[in-house]
């Protein structure tokens, strides 16, 4: 496992290198804090968390439409997915984990984008049936 001196390049026990690097490149950009949530996250669940994409190079951002500036590019983001559970369930459990920053769901596809982008606000969003990003708009009934 590659660790470079900005931490870097990191996996975890649920969470090895092969699910976290770049699919069209096989470099694993992806920090020490994302794979933290995603190992609390899997430890909430008590289920296997499955990982659509984490870290994406450029050039694979641009090739999947991610948007630009995309934390998936700096090893900050994970989609994922749990069998069985819906997105707003999956919303529901990645708000109880603070270092989650940023949470994008897609209702249909049912999965979430989580990040742990290093602001203060919960940033919130949601994918259209096509996978556009829109506006967040199920206002949560636990939300103040
Ligand atoms: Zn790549
Ligand atoms: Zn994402």
């Amino acid at each position: 496992m590659f660790r470079g001196s900005n931490n870097v390049g990191v996996c975890g026990p649920h969470f090895p290198d092969a699910e976290l690097a770049c699919p069209h490149c096989g470099v694993n950009g992806c920090q020490q804090g994302l794979v933290d949530v995603l190992e609390a996250f899997r430890a909430a669940v008590v289920k296997p968390v499955q990982v659509d994409s984490a870290y994406r190079c450029p050039a694979h951002n641009v090739a999947v439409g991610g948007a630009k500036g995309s934390e998936h590019m700096q090893g900050l983001a994970a989609d994922i997915r749990v069998k069985g559970m819906t997105a707003a369930e999956l919303e529901e459990v990645a708000r109880r984990i603070p270092a989650i920053r940023g949470i994008g769901r897609a209702d249909r596809q049912q999965y979430i984008h989580v990040d742990v982008r290093s602001t203060l606000t919960l940033a919130r969003w949601c994918y259209s049936a096509s996978g556009k990003r829109c506006g967040y708009y199920p206002p949560l009934a636990e939300a103040a």
